[in-house]
């Protein structure tokens, strides 16, 4: 039976006046940034790779594909394979991919050195995506999520993909709806995407136990934002990725001090 519940590690413990306004605040932030205007996004950090992964219109399967290649190596590293695959093939134009046989893939993604941890799955995993939008989506991935589709059609639409999995299903969706903009029905199956930024902030918030379950997480942001569980994603990731470090997280910068568990905890001051 997989571990569905928390254990027996520390649980940060604030009033439950204060995590419901904590709550709050942090649905109202993620809502602001989504009523700002679309922004250029740094996926990778290299103009040329994150121009490519923005152009959402002119070459969508880029996007899918990076998501597919977004597994068992560094979110970084993978998100920049469809640009090095296009500096390798010379054009990253839907028709001219579709012209590569397998073993032509499997040549790009390896040399002159692998792209990938594991080369010859993922290309195999790719040249199955190619013949789905081929075939599926007649050549243009834009059609996964065109016609405002409920969240969960575009989920179980990556699902649909060889190696992905629920966790990039979800990321998948919610970069589509919180940063590309893309109009849907509903926002209800987009779940937080558990990593170990989101794990450790959540905890010192007080909304789970230090070693709740991935599972635990996710239901639990389903608990506090049905609607749209995965709203806390960004602000939480962001907080862990800058402030809220695991060794002396800089609670006196944090804007969630008042309210958070870890900061009002005994002896914190
Ligand atoms: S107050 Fe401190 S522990 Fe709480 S979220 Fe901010 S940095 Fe993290």
């Amino acid at each position: 039976m997989p571990k569905t519940g928390p254990g027996k590690r520390r649980r940060y413990v604030v009033s439950q006046a204060k995590l419901a306004r904590l709550r709050e605040r942090l649905i109202s932030e993620a809502t602001d940034r989504l009523s700002q205007p679309r922004a250029f996004m740094s996926f990778v950090g290299v103009a040329e790779a994150d121009e490519l992964l923005n152009d959402i219109k002119g070459h969508p399967h880029a996007f899918v594909i990076a998501c597919i290649m977004d597994r068992q190596m560094s979110a970084q590293k993978a998100w920049r394979i469809p640009y090095e695959l296009k500096q390798r093939i010379g054009s990253f134009r839907f028709p001219r991919l579709a012209e590569l046989s397998l073993e032509q893939l499997e040549r790009v993604m390896a040399q002159p050195e692998p792209l990938h941890r594991f080369p010859k799955v993922m290309s195999r995993n790719l040249y199955a995506a190619i013949r789905r939008i081929e075939r599926q989506y007649r050549g243009n991935a834009a059609e996964i999520w065109t016609g405002r589709p409920s969240s969960a059609t575009i989920v179980r639409r990556f699902l649909e993909f060889d190696g992905v999995g629920q966790k990039i299903a979800t990321m998948a969706a919610n970069t589509l709806v919180r940063d590309f903009r893309i109009p849907v029905s509903d926002r209800y199956s987009i779940d937080i995407s558990v990593d170990i930024q989101i794990r450790r902030v959540f905890a010192r918030m007080g909304f789970v136990p230090e070693d709740a379950s991935t599972e635990y997480i996710i239901y639990r942001a389903r608990e506090l934002h049905p609607e749209y569980p995965g709203i806390f994603d960004l602000v939480l990731w962001e907080l862990g990725r800058t402030v809220c470090r695991p060794r002396r997280p800089a609670c006196d910068d944090c804007q969630w001090r008042e309210l958070c568990a870890h900061a009002n905890r005994k002896g914190a001051h």
